[in-house]
C-alpha cells in the first residue's frame, strides 16, 4: 500500500467512524481499513469493526450552565473517540437529579464552569473499544454517578468506588485522571465512559422509567442495604421527591413498616400508593407525637436546610438517622440529642458499580421504576423551578431525543 493509499484509508475511516454509517461497499471499505495502521478500533451500531484514531473527537449537544446565574443552554462540547476499554452510549433519557441544581447554580461551591450536568443516563451502546468484553453495540447502557477512580486503595478494591481514598471522578464536575479535562454530564447527546463504569440496563422495564435508578435508586438503596433494613423495622422516609419516592418503594419491597415523613399533605395518597404504611404531615403536632421515639431508622432525603434535631427526637433508642439529602447549610447537633437513646447520625453517598448493578437487578426482579413526568430538553430551567416548588411526581427525565 502506497503512502497516498494510506493517508486515503486514514480519512476515509475518521469520516466512516464519525458518521457510523457508510454507503459504499462496506465489506471492501473494512478490508483495506484492516491494513491501515491505526491501533484503536471500535464496533459500530451496524457491527462492523473499523479503524479509529486514538485522538479522534465527536462533536457532542448538550444543555450546559454557563455560570451559576445563568439558565441552562445549548452548548457544543467534543467527546473522546473510545479508548480500548471505552464503550461510546447514545443517551436516550437522563433523569433530573437535585444535586444538578444545587452543582450547576453552585449552591455546595465548587462547580466548574461551564456546567453540563446529569447523572441519571440510560441510552444504547453505538461503539465500544476493541477490549471491551461486557459490551457490544446495540446493547442497553447505564452510567451513575461516576465515571472513573483508582481502583487500587481499600475503597476501590472492595467495590465502594464511590468513596475511593484518591477520589472517585464524577460523571460531571470532574476532572478526567488522564488530564484530558472536565466531565459533563448526561444531559447530551452521548457519552463515552470506560466499561467499568457503565452498568447493564434490562429491557424489561420502560427505560425512561429506569433513568432515576442510576441515582435516586441507588442513593436510597445502598443505605436500606448497608443497615439491614428489612422486615420488623420501622422506617421512616423523610421527603417525598426524586429520591423520597424510591426510598420508600424499595423499603416497602424489602419488608419494613414504612412511615413517610412529609412537609407536604397533598402527598399522602401518592405515598400509600407507592407503598408507604402510614404518613405523618411534619408540621402537625398530634401527627408527629405519634410517631416520637418511633423510628429504628430514618432516611433524610430534604433538599433544603431544616432541623435535624427535630427529626432525630423520632428516633428510638439505637436508632439511625442516615443523611443522604444535601442542603447547602452544615448541621446543628447538640451532643444530648443522639448521648440520650444512644442514637446514631449517619450520612451515605451514592452506591459503588456492583451494588449498584445489584440494585438494577433487583429493580427488574421486582418490577420497581421511578414515576416519572418525561420532559423535552428545553424545558430544563422550568423543571427546576418546579422541582425547587416541590412540583415534580416524581422525577422529571429529559428525552434526549429533543435535543
Ligand atoms: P427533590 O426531588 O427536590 O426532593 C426533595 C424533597 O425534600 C421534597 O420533595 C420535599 O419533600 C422535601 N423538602 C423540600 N424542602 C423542604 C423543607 N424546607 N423542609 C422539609 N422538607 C423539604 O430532590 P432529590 O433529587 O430527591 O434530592 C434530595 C437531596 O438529596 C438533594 O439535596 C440532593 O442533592 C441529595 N442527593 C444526595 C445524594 C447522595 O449520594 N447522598 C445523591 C443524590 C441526591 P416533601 O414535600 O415530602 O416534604
Ligand atoms: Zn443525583
Ligand atoms: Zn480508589
Amino acid at each position: 500500500m502506497t503512502e497516498k493509499w494510506r493517508i486515503n484509508c486514514k480519512t476515509a475511516a475518521i469520516n466512516f467512524a464519525e458518521q457510523r454509517d457508510i454507503s459504499c461497499n462496506e465489506q471492501y471499505m473494512i478490508n483495506l481499513f484492516r491494513k491501515t495502521e491505526t491501533k484503536t478500533w471500535i464496533t459500530t451500531s451496524k457491527g462492523y469493526i473499523v479503524p479509529l484514531k486514538e485522538n479522534l473527537m465527536s462533536s457532542t449537544k448538550t444543555y450546559a450552565a454557563q455560570e451559576a446565574t445563568t439558565p441552562l443552554a445549548p452548548w457544543t462540547i467534543k467527546r473522546r473517540a473510545p479508548k480500548p476499554h471505552d464503550v461510546e452510549i447514545q443517551i436516550l433519557y437522563c433523569g433530573v437529579c437535585h444535586s444538578d441544581l444545587h452543582t450547576a447554580r453552585n449552591e455546595w461551591g465548587g462547580t466548574i464552569f461551564p456546567c453540563v450536568p446529569g447523572h441519571e443516563i440510560v441510552g444504547k451502546v453505538t461503539a465500544v473499544g476493541d477490549h471491551v468484553k461486557k459490551f457490544k453495540a446495540g446493547d442497553l447502557a447505564g452510567v451513575g454517578c461516576l465515571v472513573d477512580s483508582c481502583r487500587d486503595c481499600d475503597n476501590c478494591k472492595e467495590g465502594l468506588e464511590q468513596y475511593c481514598s484518591n477520589g472517585m471522578v464524577g460523571t460531571y464536575n470532574g476532572k478526567e485522571k488522564d488530564g484530558s479535562g472536565n466531565t459533563y454530564g448526561g444531559y447530551s447527546k452521548s457519552i463515552v465512559v470506560h466499561e467499568d463504569f457503565v452498568l447493564h440496563i434490562s429491557d424489561k422495564l420502560p427505560l425512561e422509567a429506569v433513568a432515576p435508578l442510576l441515582c435516586a435508586g441507588i442513593t436510597t438503596y445502598s443505605p436500606l442495604r448497608h443497615w439491614k433494613i428489612g422486615k420488623g423495622h420501622k422506617v421512616g422516609i423523610l421527603g417525598l421527591g426524586g429520591l423520597g419516592h424510591m426510598g420508600v418503594k424499595l423499603a416497602a419491597a424489602m419488608g419494613a413498616e414504612v412511615t413517610m415523613l412529609s412537609h407536604t399533605a397533598s402527598k399522602e395518597a401518592d405515598a400509600k400508593r407507592l407503598g408507604a404504611h402510614q404518613f405523618v404531615l411534619t408540621s402537625d403536632a398530634e401527627q408527629v407525637k405519634k410517631v416520637t421515639g418511633n423510628f429504628d431508622f430514618i432516611l433524610d432525603i430534604v433538599s433544603a436546610d431544616h432541623d435535624y434535631n427535630f427529626y432525630l427526637s423520632l428516633l428510638r433508642t439505637n436508632g439511625v438517622m442516615v443523611c443522604v439529602g444535601a442542603p447547602p447549610s452544615p448541621a446543628q447537633i447538640p451532643a444530648f440529642n443522639l448521648i440520650f437513646g444512644r442514637k446514631s447520625f449517619a450520612g451515605s453517598l451514592i452506591g459503588g458499580l456492583p451494588e449498584t448493578q445489584e440494585m438494577l437487578d433487583y429493580c427488574a426482579e421486582h418490577n420497581i421504576v421511578s414515576d416519572v413526568e418525561v420532559i423535552a430538553m428545553k424545558d430544563i430551567n422550568e423543571a427546576y423551578e418546579r422541582m425547587l416548588k416541590g412540583d415534580v411526581r416524581y422525577r422529571f427525565v429529559i428525552d434526549m431525543a429533543t435535543l
